[in-house]
């Protein structure tokens, strides 16, 4: 996959082998559980350890854990699977049944829910900024491949740009998807718990991410967010960010909860709850 920053973006000319689509019956490779999936509330009944494969488009799918999705781009001379999963047996196995095409991996960030598989892979696309957040986390291996703002991936007619999106963690990415005029946004936009608490998480950070974000709002018309709603629509964008703002200018009240044993804060913000340190 040839890398190179927004400025110098050469389109790659190669040996472009159109792989054809592997037949797909809807249930992705035998990893799905028999469960009904419900579309409009992003709800699934997923055992442990299992997923749904949901293709979007011919060469886009989403693979849904229970509580987190990652997702499986193909452009015409490799693939692109966006996060790893949580608890998914065997990540790597899944993708390539889908696609004939060399697959690798880029993580929107290093939260266990998104690494889980990241050890079958042994390089992967990442911020250098969640090193930290990688490395620390248990039983991580691996290299990371970095990635920054700017930078653009050609999947071989598909190119992806890399949109910085810190805050949530320092080095949170997003990706999107340039001619189909798709945000896949990691954690920091959806309409679910936004983790923002610990030592990791930086709620200033995350107000100028997403206002920096609004200068791209005409390149994209939907987002497909980790977890929440599938899609949300770029409107979102603006109440989280203001809804943020809120809370760090004293105005939104806390109500005190706890998330495994750590006591948090929680805000209610509208379209979206934010979990916060509790101060
Ligand atoms: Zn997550």
């Amino acid at each position: 996959m040839k890398m190179c920053s927004r400025r110098d973006f050469v389109k790659l000319m190669g040996l472009a082998a159109l792989t054809p689509m592997l037949p797909f019956s809807g249930s992705g490779a035998g990893y799905s559980s028999a469960m009904a999936a419900d579309r409009n509330t992003g709800t699934y009944d997923i055992k442990h350890g299992e997923a749904q494969v949901i293709p979007i488009d011919e060469n886009t799918w989403r693979i849904q854990e229970d509580m987190v999705r990652s997702f499986l781009l193909t452009g015409t001379k490799e693939a692109l699977l966006i996060d790893s999963g949580f608890h998914v047996q065997s990540m790597k196995k899944l993708v390539e049944g889908l696609t004939d095409l060399p697959v690798k991996l880029l993580n929107t960030h290093a939260d266990r829910d998104h690494v889980g598989g990241n050890n079958e892979f042994g390089t992967f696309y990442m911020s250098m900024a969640e090193a930290s957040n990688y490395y620390h986390g248990e039983n991580r291996k691996g290299t990371i491949v970095p990635v920054e703002h700017g930078d653009v991936l050609d999947l071989g007619d598909r190119e992806l740009e890399i949109i910085g999106l810190p805050g949530h963690t320092p080095g949170s990415i997003g990706v999107l998807d340039v001619e189909k005029r798709v945000l896949i946004s990691g954690d920091p936009i959806q309409d679910g718990n936004i983790y923002m608490f610990g030592v990791q998480r930086e709620m200033h950070a995350y107000v100028l991410s997403l206002k920096r974000l609004e200068e791209y709002k005409d390149r994209f018309d939907t987002i497909y967010p980790a977890h929440g709603s599938f899609p949300v629509s770029p409107d979102l964008i603006a109440p989280l960010y203001t809804g943020v703002e809120r809370i760090l200018a004293g105005k939104v009240p806390g109500v005190d909860d706890n998330r495994n044993g750590t006591p948090i804060k929680k805000y209610d913000i509208g379209v979206a709850t934010i979990l916060g340190d509790a101060k």
